[in-house]
C-alpha cells in the first residue's frame, strides 16, 4: 500500500501479519509548527490489536530465524536502498510531524539510512566464534541465537532512526518484531513500514501497532510471548516498564531514557568553540534531545566572557517552522512540551536563578497555532544543591549557566544528578579531559564538541538512570541474542573438563 494523502493526512493502519488492518478508533497527528495541519490519522489501537499482532509475530519467527543472516540482510539492504530514494520526503515528513528544522529532520532519515548500511553489513560478519576447550578433542562455540518475539517501543523526537537502531538488529539476529512507534509520531512509523512491507520482508517478521503507551504499549509490555522489549523514551515510562516487565523472569528490558547532560568548560577552553558547543548543544530540536545540554559548567574565570559570548549567540536563534530555511529552532512538540518548560522555568526562578534571557511564549501572527518558545536562559554563580531545575530534564529550550572553581567541582556538578547520559568538555588540556572522562559518569562523551552527536556505529547508552547498561545502535545485537555456549566431542571416549572423573 502506497500512502493514502486525503485532506485529513495520510491514513496509516496497523500492520499485521501482512496485512493493513483499520481499526474502530483513530487519533490524528498534527503539525507543531502548525497545529491546522493534520499530518495524518492512526489507529487508537487495543489490547486485542497488540496481542494479534504479537502473535503473528510468534508465528513468523518459527521460519524467520530458519533464514540465514545473509540472506536477511539482503532484504535489509533492499530496505536501504528505499530509504535512498525517499529521503527527501520522510525529511519533510519529519519536520512535518516532529516540527525540527529540515536539516535536522533530514539527518534524522540519514542517521536511519545509515543504521540500515552498518546493520546490512553485519550479516556477512561473524555472528559468533570458536574456542579452545581445556580437552583436545572438544571443539567449543560461542554463537548467537535469536530471543523470539521483540517489542520496539520508541519516543517521538528521533521518529526515523531510533526504531531503526532497535528493529534491523532484531530482524537481523532472525528474531520477529512488534513496533510501537509514539502517538506524536505515528506518519513516520507508519512511512517506514511501507518500506519495510516494499523491501520484502515476510508477513508477520515486522508488524505495527500504533496507538497510546498505556493502551497499545502497556499490552504488548504484558504480553506473555513476548522475549524482549527494547524501549527508549523517558525515566518515568522506562523505569515502569522495567518493572512491569520484571514479573515475568524471562522477559528481557533494555531502557534508554532521559538526562541532565553538560558542557563543562574549563578555564582554558577555546572560547569560540564553547560558545559554539554548547549553543548546538542547548538549541538544536530545541533542547528536545535525550543529550540536550541543559547544564552549562563554567570555570568562574572565564564565565562572565563566556556568558556575554553565548547570550548574544542565543539571543540570534530564530524561532520557527522548520520548513523555512533560515529557522534554528522549530517548536515544541506539544502543549505539555510548553507547560514543562514554563514549570521549569518558574523553578529556576523560585530557587534563585539569575535570568538571562527571559524566553517568551510566541503566540502572535505566523506563531499563532504553533507550539513556539524562545530560549531561556538563567545564572547560579554559585552551585546549589538539590535544586530541582538543576537536576530535572526540561526537555525543552532551558539553560542553565554555573559557575564552578576548577575542573573538580566541575565534576561534582556534573555528577550530582540521577542521570548520566551525556558530557562534553571544552578544554585544551589533554591531561584535564582525561581526567574528566574518567571521573564523570556519561554514557557519550565528547571533547571540544556539543554533547549532541551520535553515529551508528559507537554505542548509544546511558549509565545510572538513564539506562539499564544494553546502549542502542552499535552494541544492541547483544540484546536480542542469547548467546550461547556449544560444545562438541570428537573423541571416542568421554573426557571432562576441570579433571572430572567418569569413571562410574
Ligand atoms: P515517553 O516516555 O513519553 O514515550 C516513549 C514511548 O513509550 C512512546 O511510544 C509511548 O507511547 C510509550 N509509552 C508510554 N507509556 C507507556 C506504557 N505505560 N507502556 C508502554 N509504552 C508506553 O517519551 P517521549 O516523550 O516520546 O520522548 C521523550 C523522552 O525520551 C525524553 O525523556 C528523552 O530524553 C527520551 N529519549 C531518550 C533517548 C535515549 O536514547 N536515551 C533517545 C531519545 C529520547
Amino acid at each position: 500500500m502506497n500512502s493514502v494523502q486525503t485532506i485529513s493526512g495520510i491514513q496509516a493502519r496497523n500492520y499485521i501479519d501482512g496485512q493493513w488492518v483499520a481499526s474502530a478508533r483513530q487519533f490524528e497527528s498534527l503539525n507543531p509548527a502548525d497545529t491546522r495541519e493534520v499530518v495524518g490519522v492512526a489507529p487508537l489501537s487495543t489490547a486485542a490489536d497488540a496481542a494479534q499482532a504479537v502473535e503473528a509475530a510468534k508465528r513468523a519467527f518459527e521460519t524467520w530465524r530458519e533464514q540465514s543472516w545473509v540472506r536477511r540482510a539482503e532484504i535489509i539492504d533492499n530496505f536501504a536502498q528505499l530509504m535512498k530514494r525517499d529521503l527527501e520526503e520522510m525529511s519533510r515528513l519529519v519536520t512535518r510531524e516532529c516540527g525540527k528544522p529540515l536539516n535536522e529532520g533530514r539527518a534524522d532519515v540519514v542517521e536511519a539510512l545509515h543504521m540500515a548500511q552498518y546493520v546490512a553489513g553485519m550479516g556477512r560478519q561473524p555472528n559468533g566464534f570458536a574456542v579452545s576447550s581445556e580437552i583436545p578433542a572438544k571443539d567449543a562455540f560461542i554463537l548467537r541465537k535469536p530471543k523470539g518475539v521483540i517489542v520496539c517501543i520508541t519516543p517521538w523526537n528521533f521518529p526515523v532512526a531510533i526504531p531503526l537502531w532497535a528493529i534491523l538488529p532484531s530482524v537481523l539476529a532472525g528474531n520477529t518484531v512488534v513496533f510501537k512507534p509514539s502517538e506524536e509520531t505515528p506518519i513516520c512509523g507508519h512511512k517506514l513500514m511501507e518500506l519495510f512491507a516494499e523491501a520484502g520482508f515476510p508477513p508477520g517478521v515486522i508488524n505495527i501497532v500504533h496507538g497510546t503507551g498505556e493502551e497499545a504499549g502497556d499490552a504488548l509490555v504484558k504480553h506473555p510471548d513476548v522475549a524482549a522489549i527494547l524501549f527508549t523514551g523517558s525515566r518515568a515510562v522506562g523505569k515502569y516498564i522495567q518493572q512491569t516487565a520484571a514479573v515475568d523472569l524471562y522477559k528481557f528490558v533494555a531502557t534508554e531514557m532521559g538526562g541532565k547532560n553538560a558542557t563543562i568548560v574549563l578555564a582554558d577552553a577555546d572560547l569560540d568553540i564553547a560558545v559554539n558547543a554548547c549553543v548546538l548543544g542547548a538549541f538544536k530540536t530545541s533542547g528536545q534531545r535525550c543529550v540536550s545540554s541543559g547544564r552549562l559548567i563554567v570555570d568562574r574565570k572565564i564565565e562572565p566572557k563566556f556568558t556575554q559570548m553565548f547570550l548574544d549567540k542565543a539571543r540570534r536563534v530564530r524561532v520557527g517552522n522548520g520548513l523555512r530555511d533560515d529557522v534554528f529552532m522549530g517548536p515544541l512538540i506539544n502543549q505539555d512540551g510548553i507547560a514543562k518548560w514554563k514549570h521549569h522555568n518558574a523553578r529556576a526562578t523560585e530557587e534563585g536563578g539569575e535570568v538571562l534571557l527571559d524566553g517568551k511564549h510566541l503566540t502572535d501572527g505566523d506563531y499563532a497555532y504553533g507550539h513556539f518558545v524562545e530560549p531561556f536562559v538563567y545564572r547560579f554563580k554559585q552551585y546549589k544543591q538539590s535544586t530541582f531545575c538543576l537536576r530535572e530534564e526540561a526537555f525543552s529550550p532551558h539553560v542553565a549557566i554555573i559557575g564552578v572553581d576548577g575542573m573538580e567541582e566541575a565534576v561534582r556538578v556534573y555528577n550530582d544528578t540521577e542521570y548520566g547520559l551525556s558530557m562534553a568538555v571544552i578544554t585544551e588540556d589533554y591531561r584535564k579531559w582525561r581526567w574528566v572522562r574518567d571521573h564523570a559518569d556519561y554514557g557519550l562523551g565528547y571533547v571540544n564538541l556539543p554533547s549532541i552527536g551520535a553515529e551508528v556505529h559507537l554505542p548509544f547508552g546511558g549509565v545510572k538512570s538513564s539506562g539499564n547498561g544494553h546502549p542502542g545502535a552499535e552494541g544492541i545485537i547483544d540484546s536480542v541474542t542469547h548467546r550461547i555456549a556449544f560444545t562438541v566431542n570428537h573423541a571416542r571416549e568421554i573426557v571432562m573438563a576441570q579433571g572430572l572423573s567418569t569413571k562410574v
